[in-house]
C-alpha cells in the first residue's frame, strides 16, 4: 500500500500514512479538500454507500429523464457566528456554491402562514449548491483535486464498508458483507455513525456494532470513550416524501409565497410535518419534498399517510377544498426516502475525542459537538478542524523521522498538554527601520499561527523587548526557551500548557 512499509504498516519515512475515509458526505468531501489543500502526501480512499458524494446533502437524478432532480435531505445550508470556513471562498469563486435568497415561511396549527424567523435552520448566511445540494460535495472534491498535493484521491461508490479489522501492526482493513477484504489504510476515518453506533444492530440485524468489535484489544482509552460517546447520542430520523408535480398544477406550487415552509410546534403535531420544500424543475415541472416524521414501516402506506398530510396542511393555500379528501392534482411520481439518522440529537462527540492516535481513528461530520453541531456547518468545521490536526500529527510524524523537508520551512513542531501543536511564524510586511525590537529577525506586525486541537489561533507578536511573543489577549505564546516555548490560556485565571520542541531525529546510522 502506497506510504506504508509492508511489515509495520507504519507509513514509511517521509511518507504520509494512507487514509480510508468512511462516507463522501460534506465531511468527508471536506476533510479531502483540506487535507489535500494543506500538502497531505498520502493516499486517500473515500468509501460510500451511496451512488455519489453528498451524504444528506445529495440531489438525486435520473439518467432516464434529465430535466429531473430533488434535493431530497438538506435543501439548504447555513453559517452562524464565527469565521468563515476556509473551504467557503473557493467554493463561492469556483460557482459550486451560492446564497440560498428563496422566501421562507412557518405555517402555525390552524393553518395560518408567518414569518419563518425562528427556524434555527435558517438563520445566518444561508447557502445552497448551485445546481443541486450535491454540487458542494463535487465542489469539494474538485478544491481537492486540484490542490496538486502528491498524494492520490480516489472515491469508491456504491460501496458499503461492513467490517473493520485492526492490522497486527497498525492500521486498518475494510471488508464488505462477505468478509472479503476491500482495502488497507494507515489511519481509519468515520464520517458517519454507522460503524460506530447500536442502531447498526437494530436496523440492519448486525450482531455487533463493527468498530466496537474492532476496537477490542487495541487498548486504546481514547478510542474507547469516544464510541462510548457515539453510542449514547440519540438520532432523529426523517420521512420524507418527494412528489413530482406535472407543470399545470406545478404552477400552482410555484406561486406560493415560499419555497420553504417550516411548521411550529402545533402544525407538527396536527400534520406530523416538519418542513417542505418547492424545488421548480427546468421544464415547467416542479418537487415537492415533504419532511415528516412517523411511523410507518410500510412505504405504500408511509407515501399515502404523508401525501395526506401534505394535502390537509396546505389545501387552503392551494385552492383545494380543505378537508375535502382529494388528492393533490397532478402528481406524476411519488417517492420516499428513510432518513434512519437525519439529525444527531443534542450532545454530540468532544471535539477532542475526534483523534485516537493509539489506534489511528479519527472522527469528524456533523454530530461532533461545537459550532453546527448537526447541519451541514458542522461537518464543514469538524472537517476542516481534523485536516488540520492529522496535519499536524504528520508533521510531528516527519520530524520524529528525520524528514523535516516536508514541513513548510517556518513551521515548527511541538507536543502541547499531550497533543500535537504546529507554529508557523510570519514576519508580516510592516517597515522595519525605526521599531526598536527586532529580536530573532521579527517586528511587530509578525504573526505566529499556531493549530493546536481543534483551534487555529493567529496571534500578533507583541513589541515587548527580549526573545518573540505573541497574544492576541486571551492566548500567550512565548519562545524563552524554544525547546519549551510558553503557552497560556486567559480564562478567568490563567492555565499554562507544558510545551516541548519535538526533535527531528538525527539521520539513519548508515547515512551518517
Ligand atoms: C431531511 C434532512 C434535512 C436537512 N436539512 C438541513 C438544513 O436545512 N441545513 C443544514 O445545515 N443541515 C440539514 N440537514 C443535515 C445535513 O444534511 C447534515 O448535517 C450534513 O449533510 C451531514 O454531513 P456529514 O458528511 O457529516 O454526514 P453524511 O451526509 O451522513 O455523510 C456520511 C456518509 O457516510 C456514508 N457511510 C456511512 N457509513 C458507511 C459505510 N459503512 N460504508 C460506506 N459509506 C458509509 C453515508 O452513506 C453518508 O453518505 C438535513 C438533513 C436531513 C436528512
Amino acid at each position: 500500500m502506497a506510504g506504508s512499509t509492508a511489515e509495520s504498516g507504519q507509513p514509511g519515512p517521509g511518507a504520509a500514512p494512507s487514509l480510508a475515509v468512511i462516507g463522501a458526505g460534506v465531511a468527508g468531501c471536506a476533510l479531502a479538500a483540506g487535507l489535500r489543500r494543506g500538502g497531505w502526501g498520502g493516499s486517500i480512499v473515500l468509501w460510500e454507500a451511496g451512488r455519489g458524494p453528498g451524504g444528506r446533502a445529495a440531489t438525486r437524478r435520473s439518467r432516464h429523464d434529465p430535466g429531473w432532480q430533488i434535493d431530497h435531505g438538506a435543501p439548504l445550508f447555513n453559517l452562524l457566528d464565527g469565521p468563515e470556513p476556509d473551504l467557503m471562498a473557493p467554493l463561492l469563486a469556483g460557482g459550486w456554491i451560492e446564497p440560498w435568497r428563496e422566501p421562507a415561511a412557518l405555517l402555525d396549527g390552524e393553518g395560518h402562514l408567518g414569518p419563518a424567523d425562528g427556524d434555527p435552520l435558517l438563520r445566518g448566511r444561508l447557502y445552497r449548491g448551485r445546481r443541486g445540494m450535491d454540487d458542494l460535495g463535487r465542489g469539494l472534491l474538485s478544491l481537492a483535486a486540484a490542490s496538486g498535493s502528491p498524494g492520490t484521491l480516489d472515491g469508491r461508490y456504491g460501496t458499503l464498508v461492513r467490517h473493520l479489522k485492526a492490522r497486527h501492526g497498525g492500521g486498518w482493513r475494510l471488508a464488505d458483507a462477505t468478509g472479503a477484504v476491500q482495502a488497507e489504510a494507515d489511519w481509519l476515518v468515520l464520517t458517519g455513525t454507522l460503524l460506530a453506533h447500536p442502531r447498526a444492530r437494530e436496523r440492519f440485524g448486525w450482531p455487533q456494532v463493527p468498530l466496537q468489535q474492532a476496537s477490542r484489544g487495541l487498548g486504546d482509552a481514547g478510542l474507547e470513550a469516544a464510541l462510548a460517546a457515539i453510542a449514547s447520542m440519540e438520532m432523529d430520523e426523517r420521512t420524507n416524501l418527494m412528489l413530482t408535480i406535472e407543470p399545470a398544477a406545478a404552477a400552482r406550487w410555484l406561486a406560493l409565497p415560499f419555497r420553504l415552509l417550516g411548521f411550529d410546534g402545533p402544525a407538527r403535531l396536527r400534520w406530523g410535518l416538519r418542513r417542505l420544500s418547492i424545488q421548480p424543475l427546468a421544464d415547467g415541472r416542479c418537487a415537492v419534498v415533504a419532511h415528516g416524521v412517523l411511523e410507518e414501516p410500510d412505504d405504500a402506506a408511509a407515501i399515502t399517510a404523508l401525501e395526506a398530510a401534505v394535502g390537509a396542511a396546505l389545501a387552503p393555500l392551494l385552492g383545494q377544498r380543505p378537508g375535502g379528501g382529494e388528492a393533490l392534482a397532478g402528481v406524476e411520481r411519488r417517492q420516499l426516502m428513510r432518513w434512519g439518522a437525519a439529525f444527531p440529537a443534542a450532545g454530540g462527540l468532544p471535539a477532542d475525542a475526534t483523534v485516537c492516535p493509539r489506534s489511528r481513528v479519527a472522527f469528524c461530520g456533523d454530530f461532533v459537538a461545537g459550532p453546527g453541531f448537526g447541519r451541514i456547518e458542522g461537518a464543514l468545521r469538524s472537517a476542516q478542524a481534523l485536516a488540520g490536526r492529522l496535519l499536524a500529527l504528520v508533521l510531528l510524524l516527519c520530524f520524529a523521522q528525520g524528514s523535516p523537508a516536508t514541513a513548510a520551512a517556518d513551521a515548527i513542531a511541538y507536543r502541547c498538554d499531550g497533543d500535537p501543536l504546529l507554529a508557523t511564524s510570519d514576519n508580516g510586511a510592516v517597515d522595519a527601520p525605526g521599531i526598536p525590537n527586532t529580536a530573532a529577525g521579527t517586528v511587530p506586525g509578525a504573526t505566529v499561527l499556531l493549530e493546536w486541537r481543534d483551534l487555529r489561533l493567529q496571534l500578533p507578536r507583541t513589541n515587548n523587548a527580549g526573545p518573540p511573543s505573541y497574544t492576541d489577549g486571551i492566548w500567550w505564546w512565548s519562545l524563552e526557551d524554544p525547546a519549551q516555548p510558553r503557552f497560556l490560556h486567559r480564562r478567568g485565571a490563567i492555565e499554562s500548557f507544558s510545551c516541548q520542541a519535538v526533535p527531528a531525529a538525527g539521520p539513519p546510522a548508515g547515512d551518517r
